[in-house]
């Protein structure tokens, strides 16, 4: 089976992580502030806290800006289900917005129109989470308008989109939000296996990710109620978690990160190479707003119900058994039964149901050869008959 996703893990990455392991040092040692001054750099952001997940990141993120009860965080209906759940953590509310139907991300127009309204009723959201999609950008100068607007916190969540850019900058620069978290899970654009970070321009954001990320516990006097009592002395002063990062993990992310750059390139050109395969057939091909440059986490196509005669669910079947390890990005997180119980009703978001229904992420990732791309190329044209 060729999967949609998987890592590129080098000999030099292992010789990095098998250091590590022989190393004093295999958690909450140097390696961790290596990887995070290594993001830092890239993203051209000051501070970089680096966590066991990207949905960890995430919830620190969430709590980093203060959600709790009686608050709403808003995001994308068209993610993976962690970008909706940071809010439930926290014991805060979610709402969802709609996609525009050309880069499948959260809808800038949708989202005017609910903030319109969100005012009227006067339940305005504290947060929104853009989510950039597929490793694609949302337009966050309209965003941030809008929060300007509205009064609102944002937080990208880029865990598609490390390497890609926006209007010529990286995304993770942080320009246009509060914070960004990225995700490292192996599917990803680079990896730590498991493990995620979120950046900030903000110092006062950074101070409190770094001490939520470790069970709200500080040894920095300046941060303490009382006087330390000695150098032992540490104080509790918020309720956080053991969201930390293995130095072993951070290994491995130091030493991708030396590599993104080419795995970035890779995606693209493979990517259009499928641009430029799949235009006789009849399927859609991801559309690339003129103000990013796509990180390609993924490359989702749409069967063209007006071109095609099969379902998406028979293109599927086919394509799974020529053994070609299709996916579908996303179930509408609304129509999820969980947030059924919680009271999201079907035909909400029609723009994201609609693009549901035709969606089917093909093979894409670094290490995918030319031939295999031609065989799910013409694993593709056959399932679509
Ligand atoms: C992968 C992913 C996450 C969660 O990241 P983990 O590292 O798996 O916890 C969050 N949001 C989106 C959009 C993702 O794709």
């Amino acid at each position: 089976m060729i999967p949609y996703g998987r890592q590129d893990v080098s000999e030099e990455d292992i010789r990095e992580v098998v250091d590590v392991l022989r190393s004093d040092w295999i958690t909450q040692g140097p390696a961790v502030e290596n990887f995070e001054a290594a993001v830092a750099a890239y993203c051209n952001v000051p501070y970089a806290v680096a966590v066991s997940s990207g949905t960890a990141a995430l919830h620190l993120a969430c709590r980093a800006l203060g959600l709790g009860p009686g608050d709403i965080l808003w995001t994308s209906t068209n993610t993976f289900v962690a970008s909706a759940n940071c809010a439930l953590y926290c014991g805060a509310s979610v709402d969802f917005v709609d996609i525009d139907p050309r880069t499948y991300a959260l809808s800038v127009e949708s989202l005017e129109t609910k903030l319109r309204d969100a005012q009227r009723r006067g339940a305005l959201p504290k947060v929104v989470v853009p989510v950039h999609f597929a490793g694609q950008s949302c337009q966050m100068s309209e965003i941030r308008t809008l929060s300007e607007q509205y009064g609102f916190k944002i937080i990208e969540d880029a865990a598609h989109a490390i390497g890609g850019s926006y209007r010529n900058e990286r995304i993770g620069n942080c320009k246009f939000s509060d914070l960004t978290v990225f995700s490292f899970h192996p599917v990803k654009v680079i990896t730590t296996g498991e493990g995620g970070m979120v950046v900030t321009r903000d110092r006062l954001l950074y101070q409190q990710l770094m001490l939520l990320r470790s069970h709200g516990v500080t040894r920095d006097a300046n941060g303490m109620t009382r006087k330390p009592e000695g150098s032992w002395y540490y104080e509790q002063v918020d309720l956080g978690y053991n969201y930390r990062i293995t130095d072993i993990q951070a290994a491995l992310g130091v030493s991708q990160m030396r590599r993104i750059e080419a795995f970035v390139r890779r995606r693209r050109e493979l990517a259009q190479r499928y641009d430029r395969a799949l235009q006789q057939l009849p399927v859609i091909c991801p559309w690339q707003h003129p103000d990013v440059a796509s990180a390609y986490h993924l490359y989702p196509i749409r069967i063209d119900p007006t071109r095609c005669q099969s379902s998406r669910a028979r293109v599927f079947g086919a394509m799974r058994a020529a053994g070609i390890g299709v996916n579908v990005h996303y179930i509408p997180v609304h129509t999820q039964p969980y947030y059924q119980r919680l009271g999201f009703r079907p035909g909400t978001f029609p723009q994201a149901e609609k693009y549901y229904e035709q969606c089917m992420s093909l093979p894409l990732f670094a290490t995918l050869s030319e031939a295999d791309q031609d065989r799910v190329i013409r694993s593709l044209g056959e399932a679509l008959g």
